[in-house]
């Protein structure tokens, strides 16, 4: 669609002449509470026992068996799937392998919307690419107002220190602002905002597979960002790397060897 044609369908956006855009119909929004909810259902059903609040201290291999090790306890099994998101850098290197990990701190707000104009029924979720960066967002869902972040950009950060909270950087509020001043125009009430980390790899693409010395040790982390959308699909190919070492779906562009 050209800027005029996105003008005249989503009043709620204002676009320099020269931008183009592109509209996805079978594109949405996943509640992605609900569906974490539903994979640990799915997951007790098929016979997981889910273990919160038990974090993991050391993992090590013999003779091909692996002991898990946390406060409380000690774990033994055939086999291990590390999927732990921006900690996946240090229980890999407790298995001796060095990932290109690097945790970085978002911030992303709702602002207070025009209903008529950015109601969910009658405004897309989008992403821009501007000279400034690169902006995502939702229209407002359930009253809460239209959802802007950033995608590029980013502090790298210890997953372990305290994440500062929206508003503790200047900039959280201010380069949302300026974005939609631009491009969207009527939404400039700040309603709340929120914070949370992307790990990221070098070149922003997953890793899935198997560690490169253990084939009975499978790794799924680095997700840059946008892994969320993928988290049935990857489930599927670490458990096929698991039990059968293979994949029907080619993920050799997610192997580790990539950064050799
Ligand atoms: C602001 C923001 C917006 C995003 N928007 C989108 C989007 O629109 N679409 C999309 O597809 N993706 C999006 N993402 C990315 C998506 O959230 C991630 O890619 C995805 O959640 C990564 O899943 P994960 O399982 O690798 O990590 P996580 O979801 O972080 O899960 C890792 C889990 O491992 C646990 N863990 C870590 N270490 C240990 C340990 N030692 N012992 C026990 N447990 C441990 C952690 O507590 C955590 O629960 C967004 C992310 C952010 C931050």
């Amino acid at each position: 669609m050209n800027a005029k044609e996105v003008k005249d369908r989503w009043p709620g956006f204002s676009l320099p002449s020269n931008y183009v855009g592109c509209f996805e119909p079978t594109s949405g929004v996943l509640k992605c509470e609900e569906s974490i909810q539903t994979y640990q259902e799915l997951a007790e059903y098929y016979g997981a026992t889910i273990l919160t609040n038990s974090r993991v201290k050391s993992v090590s291999i013999s003779n091909g068996k692996v002991k898990i090790k946390t406060d409380d306890n000690s774990y033994h099994s055939e086999a291990l799937v590390v999927a732990a998101g921006a900690w996946s850098g240090e229980l890999a290197s407790m298995l001796g392998l060095e990932l290109p990990l690097t945790p970085v701190r978002k911030s992303f707000a709702w602002f207070q919307a025009d209903e008529k104009l950015h109601h969910q029924n009658t405004f897309p979720a989008f992403a821009f690419e501007t000279s400034q960066g690169i902006y995502y967002g939702f229209p407002s869902i359930d009253g809460a107002g239209v959802k802007v972040g950033r995608h590029d950009g980013g502090d790298s950060i210890n997953p372990d220190v305290r994440l500062l909270a929206f508003g503790e950087k200047e900039t959280d509020k201010g380069d949302l602002v300026q974005f939609l001043n631009e491009y969207i125009p009527n939404v400039l009430q700040l309603n709340y905002g929120k914070t949370c980390m992307y790990t990221r790899t070098p070149d922003e693409k997953f890793i899935i597979d198997l560690h490169p010395n253990y084939s009975n040790v499978a790794i799924a982390a680095g997700f840059s960002g946008h892994g969320f959308k993928f988290s049935s699909a990857v489930g599927q190919a670490l458990s096929n790397l698991i039990i059968s070492g293979k994949n029907d779906v080619d993920i050799s562009q997610f192997s580790i060897k990539r950064f050799n």
